[in-house]
């Protein structure tokens, strides 16, 4: 650490915190016992807190956010010109940063046009279900206004998220959710519901969604909201097949697909830049967030083609037939300004390969994981995204407590490596432990990853 906060400064932070903030995902029992942790600074792949102790952070700002690495000066200078010279303006006008993202963004998503710039990825789903709704309304007669989500798929805090969120876990206190969503089954071969494997298994998982339309009435179903690899409900890479024949049911029920990149997005899954681009499928919508800017300005969007956003031009016979809908902060300029220079980064240092070199890699190394502990029952991902399933028994694939988890992600913490866990309370599917290093990450960050998992294992299952 640089220096600049004193230790006695860090003591009246931690305080400050405990008097006053209410954390995410916290259950603030905790710090009746122990400090909450203040991260106070990030280098490349490394942040340090408020004792001064250095972490690798093997998943980019604990939700696989900070794809490029902490400290990019050329970022923080991009954003820092232009508040100078424009910080804000509401999105009904133009901004110069805004054109030039999207433009960029665009070149990188053939078949894709219009950029809809909001705050997060919440809202960027939001967004999304309210243009389906509106096409509902304008082409159906408000009927074809069903959005299916899949079991397992996260896609926001919000309600209208929630309502579309397929683990339930995390809906059970706040419902009554927003009507007419319907989930489809989860796609994870490992815990199979169909006696197949690989293509047959993809097809089978994909057949099921055609069996939720057919079942509700293809003429009431507007959209299908789907995570190109799902990623808090497990690290689910969908089987071979499976999108194919999800595209190809889309078409035959005319059925809006909207793909949610919010994790995958931005480089996340190697080679491409997006998740589906690997499944050649054609959506109507991709929403993004996370890795657009990796954390260093709050901006996600809605993308949509040409064919979604002519639905919305002039027509004389409805004035109403205009997109009424507003963000406020999507007219933040800092967004798409450090937007830009995050894929100038992504693409003069070659981190699209990085990430599939380094993501093989480490995939090799769970695998090896696998072999050394019983424990570790299927380890999988795309990419620098990837998961480690630990099971008790592995015939039987009973997950592991909630407490050997979490002993597990403290054992790591402890070696000085922060990685993540799928939400521990469902039985069944979770108990995941998460992996998504920056794109930059060299093999030695891997090793060192690898080395305290490894060592973390060891400890709380021997
Ligand atoms: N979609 C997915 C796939 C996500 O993982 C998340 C956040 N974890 C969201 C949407 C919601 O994004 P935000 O927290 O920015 O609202």
């Amino acid at each position: 650490m640089d220096g600049t906060l004193t230790q006695n400064d860090l003591s009246h932070v931690v305080d400050a915190d405990k008097a006053h903030i209410w954390h995410h995902l916290v259950q603030h029992k905790a710090f009746e016992t122990s400090d909450p942790r203040i991260i106070v600074e990030g280098k490349g792949m490394r942040v340090w807190d408020q004792h001064g102790r250095e972490h690798i952070d093997a998943v980019s700002g604990a939700v696989w956010t900070v794809n490029v690495g902490y400290g990019r000066k050329s970022i923080v200078d991009a954003i820092s010109e232009q508040l100078m010279k424009l910080n804000y303006f509401a999105g009904a006008a133009g901004s110069v940063p805004g054109a030039l993202f999207a433009e960029k963004l665009i070149s990188k998503m053939p078949g894709m046009s219009r950029v809809y710039y909001t705050n997060s990825g919440s809202e960027a789903n939001e967004k999304a279900f309210k243009m389906i709704r509106q096409i509902a309304h304008k082409r159906y007669g408000g009927k074809k206004h069903k959005i299916l989500y899949r079991e397992r798929d996260y896609h926001g805090s919000t309600i209208g998220a929630m309502s579309a969120g397929g683990q339930v876990e995390r809906n059970m206190q706040y419902g009554p959710f927003a009507p007419g969503f319907v989930s489809v089954p989860h796609c994870l071969e490992y815990r199979a519901q169909w006696d197949l494997s690989g293509e047959a298994y993809g097809q089978r998982a994909a057949d099921a969604i055609e069996e939720v339309i057919l079942r509700e009435g293809p003429d009431t179903v507007g959209a299908l909201c789907l995570e190109p690899v799902t990623a808090g409900g497990g690290v689910i890479v969908p089987p071979e097949g499976y999108w194919q024949r999800v595209q190809e049911i889309c078409r035959k029920y005319d059925i809006l697909l909207h793909i949610d990149e919010v994790v995958c997005g931005v480089g996340r899954t190697g080679t491409h830049w997006f998740g589906y681009q690997h499944y050649g499928i054609e959506p109507d919508f991709v929403t993004m967030a996370k890795g657009v800017a990796s954390g260093y300005a709050a901006i996600a969007c809605c993308v949509t083609s040409e064919r979604v956003f002519d639905l919305f031009k002039d027509d004389d016979s409805d004035p109403m037939n205009y997109f009424r809908d507003i963000s406020t902060f999507g007219g933040c300029t800092a967004g798409p300004a450090a937007a830009l220079e995050n894929m100038r980064i992504i693409e003069d240092e070659n981190l699209l390969e990085n990430t599939t070199q380094m993501g093989d890699y480490m995939l090799g190394k769970l695998e090896e994981l696998k072999d050394k502990h019983p424990v570790v029952g299927d380890v999988r991902g795309k990419g620098l995204f990837l998961g480690a399933e630990l099971v008790s028994d592995r015939a039987s694939k009973e997950p592991v407590s909630e407490k050997q988890i979490g002993a597990v992600v403290a054992a790591c913490n402890a070696a000085g490596v922060i990685i993540g866990a799928t939400n521990r309370s469902v039985p069944g599917l979770n108990n995941v432990l998460c992996f998504a290093p920056a794109l930059i990450a060299t093999k030695d960050d891997i090793d060192q990853i690898i080395d305290a998992v490894d060592g973390s294992l060891t400890k709380v299952f021997a």
